[in-house]
């Protein structure tokens, strides 16, 4: 028997250095090796006589070792050391390049017997394998001769050698508890943890560990209902204030704006609303599709807190968009008496009785604190530690995949601290990233979601067209009327925020020089890319708002919120390099006006992926589009989950999701602190430090 939380260091051939490099593989005890998923299999378990190979066919041979020699390639570079193996029907030749550790191996298996597993070569010497993998039949088959595991490798660290430690952690035996109760096991006729690692690792058949897997997604599916329904039921717990709906203002409110509530929009108010008036905190989520009208969901709770003489906090990811919530937050509500303050790093703005006005951050965080602000809109700058409400009671964070996970943790920890005596505030979160259901009903399980599918009804759809290079000649020409008759365009270029090197802005700097002097020179071009300033970015977009400049020429900095519903055309430069949803995001730019609006996607060739796109205009369909082409990894917040591949798999698996929240519901329900089930608790807690869900 061995110790499963035996430290490697303890195992024969894991020395200090090997035992860093099998840190950065997460392995640190025996336990973490059994837990060290194959990334895939090879089926080398078919074993064939040498007369019946094929060329080409990835196979498996036993035979002898007749005949083994050392040479030098005629650069006399390489060394190579060349076996042939024979069995009963045939001979096949086998050759090594530069692994000189072998020659001690084969001088021992001379005429011995060996298993060899690799890609066959035929020519007019016969067949032939190069750099095979290969044992002793005297062994029982672990790199060849059955289904074989590949593991995620690292320098140092290969699937053989992983292959091995394993296969003596099998063969010392150990013990391990399951902590998947045996009821649930049964009824899905699931296999015990330790029978499901063995099919992992040694497999009988592909079948065997495809059920395993399942086992694995299961449980982890699982957990996570559980703990998605801790955390509702802690934050049941919680106390917050409650607020009556004010129908005055609220109708007050309504009458004052220039357009009529869709009906997603008052249904996602009406659902806010009752959160709102209960004595616990809102975690909700808002999600609704670019332009599908999320802010005024939020001003209009807002509005109900400030009345109440309580705060809000709103939190953008950039400080433009920061900014442009200051500015429409002002403007929505500049006869209502409210008290609005933006504080980024560059901006300390308040709104009080119709006047903006700058001040000094010392100030900004007395105001704060005073509760002489009503609302406070700002970036991650309203999480630095010095500031501090006087009566903090909704927090809104607009476009919530930008925030780390870290931070929104410790948002929440650091509003809760400071809320200890008496209650925490109301959480609304508002993506624009279309969320597949099975994702969020995965991923999203503690958060109640509102959805808002239906666009304001004054939309024309975006007529939206693949272009190929012979025709942009056209496009261009077509952009030129529009913006003759007034209207502007964005021209997006394929850098991704994070990436904007000096070599990329050179591109973007090059393509803005080109369309302004050879393709429009007699428009006025902004250019706008993440290497600028705040200030600077600020100052081109508005620039574009105040038509000073008539086309945007921008990186994907320009991705989310920017609204100036006059620009109607839209060209998306080297369209194939972006994901399905980020091509959205940016049309979602246009077509926000009541103007026919357009987008190019201007590409070397047509893309399944473009075509998704031009068919479709409706960011959920897209979503599920996405999540079919490319899985689940391209949600955000989905790779950095650190679930296992077998788990992600299985995400969008309906009837598993849903069979593993009722049993983890049946459980939390009778049992909520897990006290009957220890095992389970501990799983949870270590699912909580390796796992991170939104
Ligand atoms: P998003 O959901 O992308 O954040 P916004 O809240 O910025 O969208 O809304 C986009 C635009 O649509 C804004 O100019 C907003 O005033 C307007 N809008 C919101 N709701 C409606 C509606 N029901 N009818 C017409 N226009 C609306
Ligand atoms: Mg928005």
């Amino acid at each position: 028997m061995i110790d499963l939380d035996l430290q490697i260091d303890k195992l024969s051939k894991v020395g200090p250095k090997q035992a860093q490099k099998l840190e950065k593989l997460g392995i640190k005890n025996v336990r973490d090796f059994l837990f060290h998923f194959p990334a895939r299999y090879d089926d080398l378990s078919k074993i064939k006589k040498i007369s019946e190979l094929k060329a080409d066919e990835n196979t498996t041979v036993t035979g002898k070792i007749i005949k083994f020699a050392t040479k030098r390639s005629w650069q006399k570079r390489m060394k190579i050391i060349e076996i042939v193996l024979a069995d009963d029907t045939g001979e096949i030749k086998a050759v090594w390049f530069n692994q000189d550790y072998l020659i001690e191996s084969f001088s021992y298996s001379y005429n011995k017997n060996i298993r060899l597993s690799g890609k066959v070569k035929l020519d007019k010497n016969g067949f032939s394998m190069s750099n095979p993998v290969w044992e002793p039949v005297s062994k029982s088959p672990n790199h060849t001769g059955r289904i074989v595991p590949i593991y995620p490798e690292t320098k140092g660290v290969t699937s053989r050698w992983l292959r091995w430690q394993i296969e003596n952690i099998f063969r010392a035996d150990f013990e391990i508890e399951d902590f998947l109760p045996k009821k649930i096991l049964e009824k899905y006729n699931l296999p015990s943890l330790k029978k499901a690692l063995y099919d992992l690792h040694f497999p009988a058949s592909e079948n065997s560990y495809l059920v395993a897997q399942k086992r694995f997604a299961f449980s982890d599916m699982f957990l996570i209902q559980l703990k998605s329904l801790q955390i509702k039921q802690n934050l049941k717990n919680e106390n917050a204030q409650i607020f009556k709906y004010n129908k005055k203002i609220t109708e007050k409110f309504l009458n004052s704006l220039p357009f009529k509530l869709t009906r997603d929009q008052q249904k996602a108010w009406r659902e806010i609303r009752k959160d709102l008036n209960r004595p616990n905190p809102m975690n909700r989520l808002l999600n609704g599709d670019v332009g599908s009208g999320k802010t005024v969901v939020a001003m209009l709770a807002s509005i109900q807190i400030a009345k109440a003489n309580s705060q809000i906090a709103l939190m953008a990811p950039t400080e433009v968009l920061a900014y442009q919530h200051f500015k429409s937050f002002s403007d929505f509500f500049s006869d209502f008496n409210i008290s609005i303050g933006l504080l980024t790093a560059s901006y300390k703005i308040i709104f009080k009785n119709g006047n903006e006005q700058k001040i000094k951050r010392d100030e900004m965080l007395d105001k704060i604190k005073t509760g002489e602000l009503d609302i406070v809109i700002g970036t991650h700058a309203l999480i630095q530690k010095d500031v501090a409400f006087k009566n903090l009671a909704l927090v809104v964070v607009d476009e919530q995949h930008r925030f780390g996970v870290k931070q929104r943790a410790y948002l929440q920890q650091s509003v809760s601290n400071q809320h200890k005596s008496a209650s925490i505030p109301h959480f609304l979160t508002m993506t624009a990233t279309p969320i597949p259901r099975t994702i969020s009903m995965t991923l999203l399980g503690s958060l109640d979601v509102s959805l808002i599918a239906e666009m304001p009804k004054n939309r024309k759809p975006i007529a939206t067209s693949v272009v190929l290079p012979t025709k942009t000649a056209e496009v261009y020409e077509f952009i030129r009327q529009q913006v003759n008759k007034g209207f502007q365009t964005f021209v997006i270029l394929p850098l991704v925020e994070e990436s904007e090197k000096l070599a990329d802005l050179k591109a973007v700097l090059t393509e803005h020089e080109r369309l302004s002097q050879e393709v429009f020179p007699e428009f006025k071009l902004g250019l706008l890319h993440g290497r600028m300033k705040s200030t600077e970015k600020e100052n081109v977009m508005e620039d574009f708002k105040n038509k000073k400049t008539q086309i945007l020429v921008s990186t994907s900095v320009i991705e989310v919120g920017i609204d100036i519903p006059n620009a109607t055309t839209m060209i998306i430069e080297d369209a194939y390099r972006f994901g399905l949803s980020q091509l959205h995001q940016f049309r979602g730019r246009i077509g926000r006006g009541e103007k026919q609006s357009y987008c190019f996607l201007f590409s070397k060739r047509s893309t399944k992926r473009l075509r998704v796109i031009a068919n479709n205009l409706n960011g959920f369909k897209i979503a599920e589009e996405d999540l079919k082409l490319r899985g689940p990894g391209s949600f955000l917040g989905v790779r950095q989950s650190g679930l296992a591949d077998a788990t992600m798999q299985n995400i969008t698996n309906i009837k598993m999701i849903k069979a593993a929240n009722i049993d983890a519901t049946k459980i939390i329900t009778a049992d909520p602190e897990l006290k009957n089930y220890p095992l389970l608790s501990q799983s949870l807690k270590k699912m909580n430090r390796e796992i991170h869900l939104e």
